[in-house]
């Protein structure tokens, strides 16, 4: 049978070990709290119940510092501005149009760059060589994005994954 895990005497290093049973027992039974002083012997190698010595072991946990407010983690909002021609993403952003002359939100159009043709070669490298290396061609997170105006359909601006 294998023994436990030393848990135990790991958390009491360096303090003594409490009494045996019989040696708490019959301390109580024989010196009952009262006018008796303690024997001369329990004075020796066999420390005393060690009420106090574990309260001291474990002092109290600090009390809540109540005049302090709980910090809790800054979010600041940070505004972006975008400015029309320059910064083109995954999302629609306000451009100005130069066939329209006028500030539009642009419309995305999906189209299959380079990051899909490394994922397909990629897929077709690791055996997915029965259509699923055309997956790529499917996934609008992995192409190109090209924004148009949504007025004229001119283009605005590119976005390329790589
Ligand atoms: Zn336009």
């Amino acid at each position: 049978m294998a023994s436990a895990p030393p848990m135990e005497t790991a958390t009491l290093v360096g303090h003594p070990p409490p009494p045996s049973y019989e040696e708490a027992l019959g301390s109580n039974l024989m010196y009952p709290p009262g006018p008796y002083p303690p024997p001369a012997d329990m004075k020796g190698p066999v420390p005393p119940y060690p009420t106090q010595a574990y309260g001291q072991a474990y002092p109290p946990p600090p009390p809540p510092q109540q005049g302090q407010p709980v910090t809790s983690p800054v979010v600041s909002v940070q505004t972006v501005y975008v400015q029309p021609g320059l910064v083109f993403g995954t999302v629609p952003v306000q451009a100005h149009c130069p066939v329209c002359v006028q500030n539009v939100i642009t419309r995305l159009e999906y189209t299959s760059g380079a990051l899909v043709w490394l994922s397909c070669a990629g897929l077709a490298i690791f055996g997915c060589i029965y259509g699923c290396c055309l997956i790529p061609f499917c996934v609008d997170n992995l192409k190109d994005v090209i924004h148009h105006c949504p007025n004229c359909s001119s283009v605005l601006g590119f976005y390329r994954r790589i």
